[in-house]
Parts: C-alpha cells; sequence; structure tokens
C-alpha cells in the first residue's frame, strides 16, 4: 500500500468506531486513512449482544463474526434485587444468540474489511494536539515507528476512545458521570465439562460482579466498584480481591473450577459513563466512548461504537457534499442515544433495592449524575481514567448485563436486549 498524502477523511483510532467509520466512509467513495497506535486497551474479551449483527450487516462487515474464536452467548444471568438466580434465553431475542468475543480478533477483522474496501490501514498514532487547521481542511502528523510525516484532510473522525484526545485538543469538555471501576482477572481454562457459557452479572452491597466463559475456555471474572469506595491497596491486592468474591457467592460458584493462583494480580480499568459537550466540531467528529463512553453494565459499548461509526461516516460524507446540517444531525443521533442509554441505566439500577442505604446504590437510583458537586463531572471522569491507566492496563470484559427488571422480579430481560426496545439504534436494514 502506498501511503498518500492527502485523504478526504483521516480517522484516528482502530477501534470498532473507527472501522466502522471507515467502513461507511468508503463505501459512500471518499479516501480514508484509518491510523491505529496499536497500544490500545489490553481487552480480553467482551459480551456483544445480538443486535450487532444487524448493524454489521449495514457496515457490509457480517463475515466478523465468522471468526471460529468468538463463543456463542445462548443466556444471560443475573442475581440482581433478590438473592435468586434469574436467567434470560437468547431463544427469545428475535436476533439470535449475543457472543463473547475475542476483541483483538474482532478489531483486526474489521479493520482488515475496512482495508479491502479501499481503507489505508495503518499503524501509527495521529497527534491530536499537533493537528493544523487550514483553509480547506487540517494537517496532522502521523506517527510510527518509522518516523512521523504530515497528512493533509478535510475531516477528522475522533476514534481515540476514551481520551477523545481530538474532541478535546480541539476544545470540547468530556464529562464523566460516575466513577467507576473495573477490577478484573482471567483466569485459566477449568473443566469443561463444568462450565457454565451464560454470562454473570451478581449484585453485591458496592458494586456488582461479572463472569463470562472468554474463547479457548479462560474465564473473566470483573468486579464493579466506585474508585472511592475501594483502596487502592484493596482494589490491587490478590488477597484482597478474592476475599470480596466472597460477598457474590454465586460468582464464586461460578469461577470455583478454574485455577485462582494466590500471585494473580487485578487489573483495572476506568468503566464510568462519560461524554463529550459536543461530539463534533469544524472539520471534526468524535465516535465511539470518544463520543459517549457507557456503564459496561449496558452492554451497549461496541453496539454504540459501531452505530455512531456508521452514522458518523454518513454524516461527514454529507458534510463533504455541502449538507451544512450534517453535523447537527449526527450529534441529535448520540443525544438521543445516550438519553436512552442514561434512562435504562436508572432502571436498572433502581431494579437492585437491597442496598438503598449503600452510597454505590444511593448515588445511581437518584437520577443525575453521581459525581458530587466540588468533584465536577470532569474530574469523576478524570480521577477514574487515572486509576485505570495507572495500573497501566484496560479491560476488555463484558457485562451482558441481565439486570431484571424495573420492578426487580427478573423478568429475563437482559439490559442489552431490553435497552434494545428503546436504546438500540435503529440501523437502515431494519428502518
Ligand atoms: C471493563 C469494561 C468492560 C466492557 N465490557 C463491554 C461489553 O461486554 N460489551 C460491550 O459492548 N462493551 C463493553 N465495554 C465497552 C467497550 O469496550 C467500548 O465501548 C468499545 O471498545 C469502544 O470502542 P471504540 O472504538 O470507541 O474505542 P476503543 O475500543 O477504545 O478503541 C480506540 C482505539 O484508538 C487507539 N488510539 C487512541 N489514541 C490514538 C491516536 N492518537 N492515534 C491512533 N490511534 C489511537 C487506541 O489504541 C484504541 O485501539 C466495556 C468497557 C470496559 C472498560
Amino acid at each position: 500500500m502506498t501511503e498518500r498524502d492527502a485523504y478526504d477523511v483521516v480517522v484516528a483510532g482502530g477501534g470498532p468506531a473507527g472501522a466502522a467509520a471507515a467502513l461507511a466512509l468508503a463505501a459512500a467513495g471518499r479516501s480514508v486513512l484509518l491510523a491505529h497506535s496499536g497500544g490500545g486497551p489490553a481487552a480480553v474479551g467482551e459480551a456483544l449482544p445480538a443486535a450487532a449483527r444487524p448493524l454489521l450487516r449495514d457496515l457490509g462487515a457480517e463475515s466478523v463474526l465468522r471468526d471460529e474464536g468468538h463463543v456463542p452467548c445462548q443466556a444471560n444471568q443475573s442475581v440482581w434485587g433478590s438473592p435468586e438466580l434469574a436467567s434470560a434465553d437468547a431463544i427469545f431475542d428475535p436476533h439470535g444468540h449475543g457472543w463473547h468475543i475475542d476483541r483483538p480478533a474482532f478489531d483486526h477483522a474489521l479493520r482488515t474489511v475496512a482495508a479491502e474496501r479501499g481503507t489505508d490501514v495503518v499503524q501509527r498514532r495521529v497527534m491530536p494536539s499537533a493537528a493544523r487547521r487550514t483553509e480547506d481542511g487540517w494537517t496532522v502528523p502521523v506517527c510510527g515507528t518509522d518516523g512521523g510525516r504530515d497528512v493533509r484532510c478535510r475531516w477528522i473522525v475522533d476514534a481515540t476512545g476514551r481520551p477523545a484526545a481530538f474532541a478535546v485538543a480541539a476544545g470540547a469538555r468530556r464529562r464523566g458521570f460516575d466513577r467507576l471501576i473495573a477490577v478484573h482477572l482471567t483466569l485459566d481454562a477449568g473443566d469443561p465439562a463444568a462450565e457454565d457459557a451464560s454470562t454473570l452479572v451478581e449484585a453485591t452491597p458496592d458494586g456488582w460482579w461479572y463472569t463470562a466463559l472468554l474463547p479457548r475456555g479462560r474465564r473473566l471474572l470483573v468486579r464493579y466498584t466506585d474508585t472511592d469506595l475501594a483502596t487502592a491497596c484493596e482494589l490491587a491486592a490478590p488477597d484482597a480481591f478474592r476475599a470480596r468474591l466472597a460477598s457474590a457467592p454465586h460468582t464464586a460458584a461460578r469461577v470455583a473450577e478454574h485455577p485462582f493462583p494466590p500471585e494473580l494480580r487485578p487489573r483495572r480499568a476506568p468503566a464510568h459513563t462519560a461524554f463529550l459537550d459536543r461530539p463534533c466540531g469544524e472539520g471534526w467528529v468524535a465516535v465511539g466512548d470518544a463520543a459517549a463512553a457507557y456503564d459496561p453494565l449496558s452492554s451497549q459499548g461496541i453496539l454504540t461504537a459501531l452505530y455512531t461509526g456508521l452514522r458518523a461516516g454518513r454524516a461527514v460524507d454529507a458534510a463533504l457534499s455541502g449538507d451544512a446540517a450534517a453535523g447537527d444531525r449526527y450529534a441529535e443521533d448520540v443525544r438521543t442515544v445516550t438519553m436512552a442509554y442514561l434512562r435504562n441505566r436508572l432502571a436498572y439500577y433502581r431494579a437492585e433495592t437491597r442496598w438503598a442505604d449503600r452510597p454505590f446504590w444511593q448515588r445511581r437510583q437518584g437520577g443525575g449524575a453521581d459525581v458530587g458537586p466540588g468533584l465536577g463531572s470532569e474530574a469523576g471522569s478524570d480521577a477514574a481514567s487515572e486509576a485505570g491507566s495507572a495500573a497501566g492496563s484496560a479491560a476488555g470484559s463484558g457485562a451482558g448485563a441481565e439486570a431484571g427488571s424495573e420492578a426487580g422480579s427478573h423478568t429475563g430481560a437482559d439490559l442489552g436486549a431490553d435497552a434494545g426496545a428503546d436504546v438500540r439504534p435503529v440501523t437502515s436494514a431494519e428502518a
């Protein structure tokens, strides 16, 4: 591949959002450079709801789910609102089963499809703070191991994930909504005969736990809590992590057959809700987590990344064709999805009534931002981000979060699917 000096669009970031944007732009005949730094979150596995199927079809990328590494997810279980285990079978989902995906393989496959459609895909870092506005677009430095060079483009898509590096450099403000953090471990394969391939979400007084089977029989175990509700030592120490597992007996039973070496250290990742005050500006647009990052309980992160990538790609194409209102329509799309997400988030956290006196639940059941005055929404966001990056890790984990009904009666609807009625993006295939 010969890299060019000028493109219609540079996409910064090669996660699902960046790849989706590149696919939509390439389908519209635009020249695209997708630069991914390659040093992204060390994703170990995430739940992809079945509703991803129509979105991937719209992107012409259904083939990415054929990888043998992705494990079908036939049921979501939860202990939420009561100590009883409730189950939601994929048989009741009109889209079929979801997946426990191998994230690196999934992301790589999406970028490969984008390259096959004409996108120039390179492993390089875009330098957002050094991007310069020109008369007809941008000059942006793009750096790799072989040095850097300037690339000219008319639009930039910020798909850098939670840092929203380009949008923030362009003056947008990132708003944090809570201080949720994920503390996670990947356990080696246990006894295959004893395995339960359902996802499991279990509420506890200071947060919730998640476990799911990963490709090749490994198991992901995640504790979600607020950064200020656990000491740094407790978050990092294997013994303390294990001791906390006692508060989630169903989860403890699920992982019991897996080897659990005492020296295995949990890692941390920011998992708080955060969004930009504006997802687009003059010549730039933010997609995926850069535009709006959601609580993993929703299991909506990858779906939203694909959806906003698709919509942003189409909006940029329209803007390049002279449609001055395309950016505003995209911003309205993001707002609609985020408002629906926040309504569902409130409903699901309110469905757990056993610990209404505990800060973790009180913060989420009031309906507003969970970070108090003084902390400020951005500080809340930053605090959680720092906690995650300080540990030098980020998790792909998941919450195919079956969280019961608003009344807490466990109707068997999972948040990803249930939110679908309200949150799930409508794709052209469905419309
Ligand atoms: C603990 C946890 C569990 C989760 N579980 C689930 C789940 O079960 N299901 C689900 O759907 N979602 C889940 N999510 C959310 C999901 O991981 C994200 O929503 C999704 O990864 C967002 O995709 P993205 O493309 O926007 O960003 P990312 O996947 O973060 O990709 C951004 C990419 O951009 C690259 N990059 C950054 N800066 C630059 C730069 N300057 N130049 C070039 N490249 C750059 C990074 O290296 C990275 O590869 C979870 C999140 C967390 C934290």
